[in-house]
């Protein structure tokens, strides 16, 4: 048995058929965030066509994507440096999906990659194109194909794939 509560017990009816007095409107509500200093800096220079990284200032580890703090050291990151636009495959993938796990009836290729200048293992996720599926290889060189500059916005979709050099 539950509760019983003081006061008046409303129901749906009593709202829909006008017995208790309501009240509607739409909220003016705008939201907007912050990416972050680091993450911040690296759309902008994206839109800019360049790959952006940060160093830790106590051995010069350089973080791709760019970080805030060096979670070996607990510092904070220093200068932002720019990366050349080319990398190496670390590992990849033949998709038959889509990013809304939608069946593709032509696969896509997405690999992981290490941007040339970056700390080992700060792999970058993207697709890989102008490349057939034989061809595919882990330690493939790759350098960035990027949108043309009128079409970027400050994402990493700014950067359409990574072909093979
Ligand atoms: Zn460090």
């Amino acid at each position: 048995m539950g509760r019983k509560w003081r006061g008046t017990p409303l129901t749906a009816a009593d709202i829909a058929e006008g017995r208790v007095a309501t009240a509607e409107w739409r909220p003016e509500a705008k939201y907007a965030w912050s990416a972050g200093e680091s993450i911040g800096r690296f759309l902008e220079e994206l839109q800019e066509g360049h790959l952006v990284g940060r160093k830790c200032d106590v051995d010069d580890t350089v973080f791709f994507p760019p970080r805030s703090f060096c979670q070996e050291h607990f510092v904070r990151a220093g200068e932002f440096v720019r990366l050349k636009n080319t990398g190496k495959v670390e590992t990849y993938s033949v998709s038959y999906l889509d990013t809304d796990a939608r069946r593709l009836e032509e696969p896509v290729y997405v690999g992981v990659i290490s941007i040339d200048g970056a700390a080992e293992g700060m792999g970058f996720m993207h697709f890989l194109g102008e490349v057939e599926e034989k061809d595919l290889a882990i330690g493939m060189r790759v350098k960035a194909v990027w949108k043309p500059k009128k079409e970027r916005m400050g994402a990493v979709t700014d950067i359409l794939y990574f072909k093979p050099v």
